[in-house]
């Protein structure tokens, strides 16, 4: 993990949907497919603040698979990257063609992230998600067919109306084949105020099943073995998100693309969210940035801190002084203290209890 620190990546996020899912409070737009072209100029455009060679490039979003193939090829030709470069792109089920997946690798994309979410139409109905349910294990099967070695899918935990064993349904479906994807992500789901889903009370879940869903989705990861290297990331060896890693080491990151959020050297920076005015500000070369915050040294290092209490390095035992007290939630390995998948739950509360050392 310390050697992302030396890493540097491009964030790419794309406003474009074709339906809003009912969960998503993400900056996106469902009627503004004709502004792609635009969008992929104002790109290109903020790419010339790239400060060194990418070892990772995330296109996210947003729905980035809603980009044509020359689109993902014209952004890549003026990305500058190292030789080992991860190159990843979030992709929805519906827009898997192979001749897409085609282009897009020989463009130079090299993992995939697929929003797979569920495989139980029920739960995909309550998500107000569009595709279908039953292509999980094809998709995987062509992403190999196609050359992919390295990709991910989603999971969102917790939805309401979704058992016990839906979930695990999906967990077999989705892994218990010859070519699962090697990597996973579970997410467990949030009601953000501004969603469909957030004003609708009755499709909130409840913090125990919620907590339940998550300790049988890990204890099924973990025995098929993907290791949890962060809280919602599991993955085979060697398959770790290494843009992800870039984040949580507080490495450097150029963000481009409405509402994007880039990183360097401690100043925090975030550009325009409105696709039109951004659309204006790059059209004109004016600045994107919409604002932008330093961070100190003592505030750096707490969320460091946070940050690696979240993944599977964990923080130096002196830094939780009352560990012991948290006997069910963390774990001693080394000198080091980790998260047991029950604490993992409550990462936010242990960290708040971090004691800064010198
Ligand atoms: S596809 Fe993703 S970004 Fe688009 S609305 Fe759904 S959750 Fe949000």
């Amino acid at each position: 993990m310390t050697k992302a620190n030396s890493d540097y990546g491009v964030y790419l996020h794309v406003p474009f949907c074709r339906q809003r899912c009912d969960y998503c409070a993400f900056v996106t737009y469902i009627d503004r497919d004709h502004d792609r072209a635009a969008y992929v100029d104002g790109v290109i455009r903020e790419l010339r603040e790239q400060q060194r060679p990418a070892t990772s490039v995330f296109f996210g979003g947003g729905t980035p698979s809603m980009l044509d193939a020359h689109h993902v090829a014209r952004i890549l030709s003026v990305i500058d990257r190292s030789d080992d470069a991860e190159v990843t792109l979030e992709l929805n089920p519906e827009d898997a063609h192979p001749t897409y997946l085609r282009d897009i690798r020989e463009a130079g994309v090299t993992r995939l992230s697929v929003g797979i979410q569920s495989t139980a139409s029920h739960v995909l109905r309550a998500l107000g998600r569009v595709h279908r349910a039953d292509g999980a294990r094809a998709l995987s099967q062509m992403i190999d067919a196609i050359g992919f070695v390295s990709w991910s899918m989603d999971l969102i935990v917790g939805t309401v109306g979704e058992s016990d064993r839906d979930l695990m349904e999906s967990i077999e479906t989705v892994l218990d084949h010859g070519a699962a994807p090697p990597h996973l992500s579970a997410y467990l789901l949030t009601p953000e105020r501004a969603t469909a889903l957030g004003k609708d009370r009755r499709r909130h879940p409840d913090e125990e099943t919620l907590a339940d869903r998550y300790l049988l989705l890990s204890e099924a990861l973990e025995a098929r073995g993907y290791g949890c290297y962060e809280i919602s990331n599991f993955a085979k060896p060697g398959h770790e998100c290494r843009h992800n890693l870039l984040y949580w080491n507080q490495g450097d990151y150029l963000g481009v693309g409405p509402a994007a959020h880039g990183h360097h050297h401690g100043r925090r920076s975030w550009r325009i969210a409105n696709l039109d005015t951004w659309l204006h500000h790059v059209a004109l070369e004016i600045s994107t940035e919409a604002g932008f915050e330093l961070v100190d040294a003592a505030a750096a290092h707490l969320e460091r801190a946070a940050l690696a209490l979240r993944t599977r390095e964990g923080v130096p035992a002196q830094m939780l002084p009352n560990a012991r007290e948290l006997d069910a939630f963390v774990s001693l390995r080394g000198d080091r203290v980790v998260l047991t998948p029950r604490g993992r739950l409550m990462a936010d509360e242990i960290a708040r209890r971090l004691e800064i050392t010198a």
